[in-house]
């Protein structure tokens, strides 16, 4: 079984501003929306929504090989199969309504941060048990714990596109002196980086900032 490779923070990060600097390098000059699909792809990967489960159980879905995947036909009311290439990033199709778009941009780098350091690891979803490949080729389940942590790097990475910390710092730095309350900073951060207000708590109590 392929080792699962650990990443501390510092490393992700660094992963991050790479990803991002190879897209456009003057998106780490200020801060504004990194503009997720758009790096995906120029990576020559392909965004595909549908639904994905009869439920929204199932964000998204990363296909590292050419394969035959499961979806839910709205219309008809059952389970058919799609083919779709290697490199395809599949999304629910419900994060295209309104009001989910901070929900939508962690998917999508939740989904590319599995292809950047997870290409040997097949990932099925959020909650779904991640699957890798043995030396002979066949798919095998690991245990839940690795897939747990699979899934955490994810999403750190995910947290390091989305919000760079040099610019969030800086952004954090330049609205806390014109405002005293930690949720208006909180709300005017999460509309600058367009991420949902939960995901830039976290990544300010990360960093110690609030
Ligand atoms: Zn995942």
């Amino acid at each position: 079984m392929h080792e699962t490779p650990l990443y501390n923070c510092e490393t992700l990060n660094a992963i991050s501003r790479k990803v991002i600097k190879s897209y456009d390098a003057s998106l780490l000059f200020s801060p504004k929306p990194i503009p997720v699909e758009e790096i995906i792809e120029s990576l020559g990967l392909i965004v595909e929504y549908q639904y994905l489960r009869k439920n929204d159980r199932v964000c998204g879905e990363t296909v590292f090989d050419d394969a035959e995947v499961p979806i839910y036909d709205m219309d008809n009311k059952c389970y058919t199969t799609i083919i779709v290439r290697a490199g395809t990033i599949l999304i629910d199709a419900r994060l295209l309504k309104k009001g989910k778009e901070g929900r939508l941009r962690f998917t999508l780098a939740h989904e590319l941060a599995h292809w950047v350091i997870h290409k040997k690891v097949f990932c099925g979803s959020f909650d779904c048990a991640a699957l890798v490949k043995d030396e002979n080729g066949k798919i095998e389940k690991i245990s839940s714990e690795a897939d747990r942590l699979i899934e955490k790097q994810a999403d750190k990475l995910a947290v390091a596109i989305l919000m760079p910390i040099a610019l969030v710092k800086r952004a954090f730095y330049q609205l806390r002196g014109n405002y005293k309350d930690n949720d208006q900073i909180i709300t005017k951060l999460a509309t600058l980086f367009c991420v949902s207000k939960q995901a830039m708590l976290i990544r300010l109590e990360e960093h110690k900032l609030i």
